[in-house]
């Protein structure tokens, strides 16, 4: 029997014990009546989507759930998003992520204030984006191309073996409030590059043309374009994905899937998390399997809000798990609920421990739980050591 499956992703959700909740986790003290009661009836593990000596990043995490070995296939974040955008590179073209930033001051004394520049909006950003794009790019080879609030990309062409491809530069993400000098330092390494965030910076501190708290920008996540193997030839089923985000957008189309567009998905609280359950089971109808990815609990694990974050999942389990169920009932499609790398609070960014799923109905005898969290996970003894595997898996079973 063939089976379908809705995939349903909310990133970064894990989590780490919090005295304030009584050394329960986000998860486990959030009321998600509708993942508890399916994993009273399904298979509840843990899976390691990041490959030791790689770091925790969504883009990695993501690509494994997809079924894709990130240590074979991970190329950088940068070049998954522009897959998102379709732009045309050749290969041997250098992509950075870009994002705008707030820095306390532009200078090796200075502190990342803000990855997200205050969350600003696509509009805005796209403006500036433009400005940065008139003015620096051209004959160096350096070109601009606006993405979706913050997120941005840099390409660099014919740099992809360059000085540039071998920096390492940390996530804005990783370094709130933290001194930004070591990371300046290295862009130093490369001039050109160097230069143009220099002048970027120069061109942002002008109120006139730029009213957001964006004031630097921050390219990160270098790498070739990617190159990924077709979903629907790896698992014979139609699939699509559908996010807010440009790196599982870009996830998708690599792989050759269909890139479900819903215009209020926004990667925040205030996304429209009924359109995107209605595009999922619009996809459902014809399709046989469907990636739905929510930003929002990492965000706000990425605040450290307690209570957003809490809010997020709690969330995501009514607008989204429970109306899937509803909707799925008697189709004969399995639900795989997973979050992609735990984004604790006390951290403030991804970590890397193998994380909680949940797929009904359940394959594996004994590997139910009480409710849907990262201590009911760790219980039954079911783990997945390699991320890339939960998919494969999970379609074996059904041909039992
Ligand atoms: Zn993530």
């Amino acid at each position: 029997m063939s089976k379908k499956i809705a995939f349903l992703i909310a990133d970064g959700m894990g989590d780490w014990p919090i005295a304030a909740l009584a050394g329960k986790t986000p998860l486990e003290s959030a009321h998600t009546p509708h993942m508890d009661a399916l994993a009273r009836e399904g298979s509840v593990g843990l899976c390691r989507t990041v490959p030791e000596g790689l770091p925790p990043g969504s883009d990695i995490a993501n690509m494994a759930l997809l079924g894709c070995n990130p240590a074979v296939f991970h190329t950088g974040r940068g070049p998954i998003e522009a897959a998102a955008q379709g732009l045309e590179l050749a290969p041997e073209d250098l992509i950075w992520r870009c994002n705008l930033v707030q820095v306390s001051q532009w200078s090796e004394a200075g502190i990342m204030v803000d990855y997200s520049a205050g969350h600003i909006d696509s509009d805005t950003a796209g403006r500036l984006i433009t400005l940065l794009r008139k003015q620096l790019g051209g004959n160096n080879g350096l070109d601009f191309h606006a993405g979706v609030q913050y997120r941005h990309l840099l390409t660099q062409s014919g740099r992809a073996q360059g000085d540039e491809a071998r920096l390492f530069i940390r996530p804005p993400h990783d370094i709130l409030d933290q001194p930004i000098g070591e990371d300046l330092q290295r862009f130093q390494q490369a001039p050109a590059l160097w230069e143009a965030i220099n002048k970027a910076a120069k061109l942002l501190a002008d109120p006139a043309l730029n009213p957001s708290q964006a004031n630097a920008i921050w390219p990160w996540g270098q790498g070739k374009p990617l190159r990924l193997p077709f979903f629907a030839e790896r698992f014979g089923m139609r699939g699509a994905v559908i996010s807010a985000v440009d790196l599982i957008k870009g996830l998708g189309r690599a792989m050759g899937m269909t890139v479900a567009e819903v215009p209020g998905a926004t990667g925040y609280l205030d996304t429209d998390y009924a359109g995107k359950v209605r595009t999922a089971l619009d996809f459902l109808d014809q399709g046989d399997f469907v990636f739905v990815h929510v930003e929002a609990p990492d965000e706000c694990g990425h605040q450290g809000s307690l209570e957003n974050k809490v809010r997020a999942i709690e969330d995501f389990d009514a607008q989204v798990v429970g109306p899937m169920r509803a909707g799925l009932a008697d189709q004969g499609c399995a639900m795989l609920i997973a979050c992609d790398h735990l984004t604790p609070l006390v951290k403030r960014t991804h970590v890397a421990d193998p994380v909680p799923f949940l797929l009904w109905p359940g394959i594996s005898a004994g590997a139910t739980a009480n409710g849907f969290g990262e201590t009911q996970a760790a219980s039954t003894g079911l783990i997945l050591e390699q991320g890339e595997e939960l998919l494969p898996w999970i379609l074996r079973s059904f041909k039992v």
